[in-house]
């Protein structure tokens, strides 16, 4: 039986597998099978699959499975809704089975600043016996899902895992997210950069996509992300680049993770990947009169960087 959140013991809370993710490539979690099921006096235990792969192959996203045997009175063992709470004593509406068309993701480009603080606070003193807090940490929007999540998105990587999940299940045509207050279809949030044209594009930001070259800057102090294909505006050609520089990384939370995959990314003969975005190109010429449309990123939560195309063979390009 599949499960979107678990108790995880390390955090001390009730998470969905891209919180767990977030936690274990930021230090937090350390161990993937030290989550336990979310059913009232339950201590079946849960492993989180994939939480430990830097996903070289995103097509599996991470995910929950239960291995423990269940209490006579637990809600999954008897396919009821869970009785979880916030903290404010307010109950957590579960989503039915079927989607409905009113429930939308929340894309938020900046976490909490409490994020990663909350789960750090209780990691540690957690080695005795457990005890499962009856209540979801979370704010009062939080919800549970047959085939979802518990909580918002706060990165690219998430928006990407959730489009492999939806799509996964059946459900990618009803399912939207809202981006600064605008609903966007799944389906039609992702954008190849491969000829479009810059009068073309939509004024608001989009995830943008596309295979790209990946190089140190010659300064040393980051790297340089250009895509393969170019933008167009009429008959010209723009190249579109990203820079990290090394500093970005360093202030991420989730650092290792990008390390990880910068580092394999750079030890290929010539070293690409796939890449997605989330922005709007900026126009600039440059000195010697090559024209750009360039991204400007000032949080790593807003790219993504996959060895492969994780999407399906349609947008691999
Ligand atoms: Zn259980």
């Amino acid at each position: 039986m599949a499960i979107d959140v678990a108790f995880s013991i390390e955090a001390n809370d009730y998470i969905d597998p891209d919180r767990a993710y977030d936690l274990y490539w930021s230090g937090i979690i350390t161990d993937k099978k030290k989550f336990i099921c979310p059913g009232t006096d339950c201590t079946a235990q849960v492993t989180c699959a994939n939480l430990d792969e830097d996903l070289q192959d995103m097509k599996v996203v991470p995910h929950y499975r239960i291995y423990g045997k269940h209490s006579e009175g637990c809600e999954i063992f008897n396919d009821k809704p869970l009785n979880l709470k916030c903290e404010d004593g307010t109950s957590i509406k579960e989503e039915k089975r079927t989607v409905d068309e009113s429930i939308v993701d929340v894309f938020l480009l900046e976490r909490p600043d409490s994020y990663y603080d909350e789960a750090r606070t209780d990691a540690g003193n957690n080695s005795q016996a457990i005890k499962k807090p009856g209540f979801v940490r979370r704010s009062k929007d939080t919800r549970l899902r047959e085939a979802g999540s518990i909580g918002n998105i706060y990165s690219v990587r998430s928006v990407v895992g959730r489009y492999i999940r939806y799509r996964n299940d059946g459900s990618i045509d009803q399912r939207r997210v809202n981006i600064l207050g605008k609903n966007i279809y799944y389906r039609s949030i992702f954008k190849c950069i491969w000829e479009q044209d810059l009068d073309d594009l939509p004024n608001h930001p989009v995830i943008y996509y596309g295979w790209a070259f990946v190089n140190r800057l010659p300064s040393g102090a980051g790297y340089q992300i250009k895509f393969k294909k170019k933008f167009k505006k009429g008959d010209d050609e723009y190249t579109s680049t990203i820079m990290i520089a090394d500093r970005l990384i360093e202030s991420y939370e989730i650092k290792k993770l990008v390390a990880t995959r910068l580092e394999k990314i750079k030890a290929q003969g010539k070293p690409t990947a796939f890449v997605f975005v989330y922005g709007e190109p900026k126009e600039n010429v440059s000195k010697a009169g090559n024209k750009y449309a360039n991204f400007s990123i000032t949080n790593l939560d807003m790219i993504d960087i996959n060895y492969d195309c994780p999407l399906p063979r349609e947008y691999n390009k």
